[in-house]
């Protein structure tokens, strides 16, 4: 099996207890040499402030850091003085994004859709920045159809992407099948599986149900078996993200992105069962 290219993603924490564990968080899965770690960003605009804070922090400490951008609700001036302050700090690479809105919150903004914010970023900072996109082989909530979807991913890499994310699945067809219909297309960016690792069964269906990322019937069944015995919740997770991996990598798949919720515990678990701890090869 090759060597996967690992990267990690945290939200920016809200109080100075949250960041002082980030930080312990981040040094712990600093032992698995990951390409980046991501700092997401909140609906139009609401982490400006703590995203860069998180982002400066982990760069200053010798990682590289990628924040996440999204243009709902900002104008360009904004997102230019925010392209201007990452590009001053020494970032690289941004995952650009439309985002969502709350409802009723804010107004659209001068963008639309993902692709005008790559376009966007191009334009304004050539090639300073590697552009990370996201990519959903079970398809977008909102999209019209899957292949609008896929036609929409394709424009984002025709503005300039040069990597992509999933978002998570558990369904490994689904992964294989967006990416081979991007293949077709011509699409030939990396498409590195988002891998969410399950620790509270409850919290992860609410999410799921949000993001439209499903979890199969044979997991919910089995999960939902397990009541409040969390060890087992945990086991049981630990066993299927496992093995989901496993198969995606021996699959070909580039890398692992790992959707950390700002936890150590289960993505070093996870790598450690792939033999992917550095010492381990
Ligand atoms: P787009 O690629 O613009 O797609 C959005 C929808 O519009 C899709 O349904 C698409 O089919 C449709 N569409 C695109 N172009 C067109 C067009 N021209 N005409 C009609 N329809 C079109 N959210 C956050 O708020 N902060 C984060 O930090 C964050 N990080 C994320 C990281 C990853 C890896 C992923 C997968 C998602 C993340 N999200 C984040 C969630 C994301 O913002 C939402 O899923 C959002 O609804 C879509 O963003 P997008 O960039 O995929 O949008």
């Amino acid at each position: 099996m090759h060597t996967p290219e690992l990267s990690i993603e945290f939200f920016p924490p809200q109080t100075t207890e949250g960041a002082e564990k980030l930080r312990t968080v981040r040094d712990q899965l600093a032992v698995l040499q990951p390409a980046f770690f991501s700092v997401t960003y909140g609906a139009g605009g609401s982490t400006r402030e703590r995203t860069f804070a998180t982002v400066q922090e982990i760069a200053a400490a010798g990682f590289e850091a990628a924040p996440h951008l999204s243009c709902i609700g900002s104008s360009r001036a904004q997102l230019r003085d925010i392209l201007d302050e990452y590009d001053a700090a020494g970032i690289r690479r941004i995952v650009a994004l439309r985002g969502d809105l709350p409802s009723g919150v804010g107004t659209a903004g001068e963008f639309r859709y993902a692709n005008e914010l790559v376009e966007f970023i191009r334009a304004e900072s050539g090639q300073r920045f590697r552009i990370e996109v996201a990519a959903y082989p079970e398809w977008h909530p909102q999209a019209k159809s899957p292949r609008d979807d896929l036609i929409a991913f394709q424009r984002k890499v025709a503005a300039g992407a040069d990597s992509a994310i999933t978002q998570y699945f558990y369904n490994i067809d689904a992964y294989l099948h967006f990416v081979d219909e991007a293949r077709a297309l011509d699409v030939d960016i990396p498409i590195v599986p988002g891998i969410m690792p399950i620790s509270s069964f409850s919290k992860l269906a609410r999410f799921s149900d949000a993001c439209g990322a499903e979890i199969p019937r044979w997991m919910r069944r089995k999960f939902e078996s397990f009541g409040d015995d969390s060890a087992s919740v945990k086991a049981f997770g630990l066993d299927v993200v496992t093995e989901l991996c496993q198969r995606l990598l021996e699959a070909g798949a580039p890398g692992l992105h790992f959707y950390s919720m700002n936890q150590a515990e289960a993505t070093l678990a996870i790598c450690e069962r792939l033999g992917l701890m550095p010492q381990a090869h």
